[in-house]
């Protein structure tokens, strides 16, 4: 119970790694806001899971692009549950493109969910932070910002690797006021996200795919990557910040250039 008396505040909160990463920070005693986009009833299941595990918890909905829907946000949370210690950087959204094919409305699109709602979000909540002189701030970006493999994502991985260049940066300002700021990079994760629209047979055959690929002989489940934030969140990370850990199963088949 590392984290009783905290408040967290997950974004994307509803359902797939951010509703793992939920759970996860209620198991270490923290209060959570769950975040979530449209799906009301998902945030509401998320709410449940948090309140079973004893903590308190309530469901938001703010579109992270929006600069004004994420300062009511921060309102709402702070009458509600109180200003957010921790903050998980965690909504996102994947549009398949490709240099030569993109879609430059969707590009747009996931600009302004990837990269604004970080920035929107961190604005928002650090100073509550900066007042208590501690915070924690997670942000989830993905191993495509560093590295090549799944045709397709080629826009997706520009918006992840701002995300890292925005994790340096902010760690550079808030780090002072003792708020860590670090960021998480998952691999293949089974969420809707990359599962979403495809046949029993066509995820079968993904899955089957990349776990091939894995050092560790399988694909990831959000509780992997849960349990990353979560030890960012906990004092056992004290003493980092600005960092990037990356959480894939050891994929063969990128390519990192670094
Ligand atoms: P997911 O299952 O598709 O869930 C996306 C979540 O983001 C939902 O809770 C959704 O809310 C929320 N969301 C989307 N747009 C939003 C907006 N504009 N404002 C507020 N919330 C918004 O995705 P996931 O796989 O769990 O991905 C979570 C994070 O991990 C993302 O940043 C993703 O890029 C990253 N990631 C995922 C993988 C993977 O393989 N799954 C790999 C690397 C990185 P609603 O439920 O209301 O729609």
């Amino acid at each position: 119970m590392d984290l009783k008396g905290k408040v967290a505040l997950v974004t994307g909160g509803s359902r797939g790694i951010g509703r793992a990463i939920c759970e996860e920070l209620a198991r270490q005693g923290s209060d959570v806001a769950v975040n979530f986009a449209s799906r009301a009833r998902a945030a509401e299941e998320t709410v449940a899971l948090v309140r079973t595990l004893g903590r308190r918890s309530a469901a938001v909905r703010a579109d992270v692009g929006s600069r004004e829907e994420v300062r009511r946000m921060a309102a709402e949370v702070g009458c509600s549950l109180g200003p957010p210690d921790i903050l998980v950087n965690n909504a996102g959204i994947l549009h398949a493109g490709t240099l030569l094919d993109y879609d430059n409305a969707e590009f747009e699109t996931m600009w302004r969910t990837n990269v604004k709602g970080v920035l929107h979000c961190s604005q928002a909540m650090a100073p509550g932070m900066i007042d208590a002189g501690w915070g924690r701030i997670v942000n989830i970006a993905s191993n495509a910002a560093i590295g090549t493999a799944m045709p397709g994502t080629t826009l997706y991985a520009v918006t992840k690797g701002a995300v890292l260049t925005l994790t340096k940066r902010m760690a550079f300002e808030l780090s002072p006021h003792g708020i860590a700021v670090n960021a998480v990079l998952p691999g293949f994760t089974k969420t809707e996200m990359v599962l979403g629209g495809k046949s029993d047979h066509e995820v079968q055959r993904l899955l089957e795919s990349v776990a091939a690929k894995s050092l560790v002989g399988r694909t990831g489940d959000p509780e992997d990557i849960a349990a990353v934030v979560g030890f960012l969140c906990s004092p056992s990370s004290a003493f980092m910040t600005g960092q990037f850990l990356m959480a894939d199963g050891g994929r063969q088949d990128y390519l990192t250039h670094v």
